[in-house]
């Protein structure tokens, strides 16, 4: 009974586990979306802006390097953020592994026994009669 009750404990501590490593990955996934329309934009504004400075036949340099230098940025958030959510997903694994390890346990302890018909006794798997009545299983 004892054993049941932290089983059951276990796994609810997992499930909440889970679903906030969701909620953290929804939050990454949305920074993340955040960022690559920022260098989206970035990417967009420079091109556009490069196009008038040359067809003026201004100097780019200047404005391309400070440019460049937002977008690097911006890459290294993006970096940042997938590395988080890459390590969110190895926990979310581990606690599926831990879960797959508790099922297999619950489902050995059933095989392993035979409960008699007559008297509810568990008997071994092996057993061919009954321990406590002596019955056929
Ligand atoms: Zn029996």
């Amino acid at each position: 009974m004892e054993e049941i009750k932290s089983m059951i404990n276990k796994i609810g501590k997992n499930i909440t586990k889970t679903s906030k490593d969701i909620i953290k990955n929804t939050k990454l996934s949305m920074q993340l979306s955040s960022e690559e329309e920022k260098l989206k934009n970035l990417y967009i504004e420079t091109g556009k802006k490069v196009y008038e400075i040359y067809s003026y036949g201004g100097n780019i340099g200047d404005f391309f390097e400070e440019k460049y230098k937002q977008m690097v940025q911006v890459e290294r958030e993006i970096a940042i953020i997938k590395e988080k959510m890459a390590q969110n997903k190895n926990t979310n694994d581990q606690v599926d592994n831990s879960q797959n390890i508790v099922d297999k346990r619950q489902i050995s302890t059933v095989e392993e026994c035979r409960i008699c018909q007559s008297c509810g006794q568990k008997n071994g798997l092996n057993d061919r009669f009954c321990l406590k009545c002596g019955r056929v299983l």
